[in-house]
């Protein structure tokens, strides 16, 4: 499915985006990550419309300047709700942002829930892959395990993405030989 409202969200995005980058080694430029994202959806059997340009969008509420309005005029009020609904507002701390983060995602609707997992699937794999410019052992295993919880909590019962989970846990496990599975 290639829309040309799929397109536009990738050019608005790749713009509101213009001037971040991955915390990866190289730098990459930000877009990588969302259209990552929907990737990851699509191969997960996902082809919804409105969920794929929400995994697009899902961070530029919360990163860049782009508002919700912005989102409704150009996308529509269903996109530029699920988009809303992904955006994590920033309060005082980190900490609070992360366990608010945790508790929010129970909170999802079934296609924000997608979006969720699919992003926190993509920044589970990054980490293991290519773990971010001066993050600690530590912050790397904390992450892990908040990343599982945020996808627990989501509670999205996609198969090949709750699979996935599965897989990344183990590579984790094997790669940094700790433990990181939740008890049930
Ligand atoms: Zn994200």
């Amino acid at each position: 499915m290639i829309t040309t409202q799929f397109l536009k969200a990738i050019r608005f995005a790749a713009d509101k985006h213009r001037d971040q980058r991955r915390k990866d080694h190289r730098g990459s430029p930000y877009i990588v990550h969302p259209v990552a994202v929907a990737e990851r959806l699509i191969d997960a059997g996902i082809s919804d419309e409105a969920t794929l340009i929400a995994a697009i969008l899902h961070d530029t509420i919360e990163d860049t300047e782009c508002t919700s309005d912005e989102i409704a005029l150009i996308f529509g009020s269903e996109i530029a709700q699920l988009t809303e609904e992904l955006t994590v507002p920033e309060t005082c701390t980190k900490a609070i942002d992360k366990a608010r983060e945790i508790s929010d995602a129970a909170l999802l609707s079934p296609k924000a829930a997608l979006v969720r997992t699919a992003d926190k699937l993509c920044n589970l794999s990054d980490v293991l892959d290519d773990t971010p410019v001066g993050w600690t052992e530590e912050r790397r295993d904390r992450y892990i395990i908040w990343a599982q919880r945020v996808i627990k909590a989501a509670n999205c019962t996609n198969p090949i993405l709750q699979e996935q989970l599965i897989q990344l846990i183990t590579i984790a496990e094997a790669r940094f030989s700790r433990i990181f599975t939740l008890p049930q």
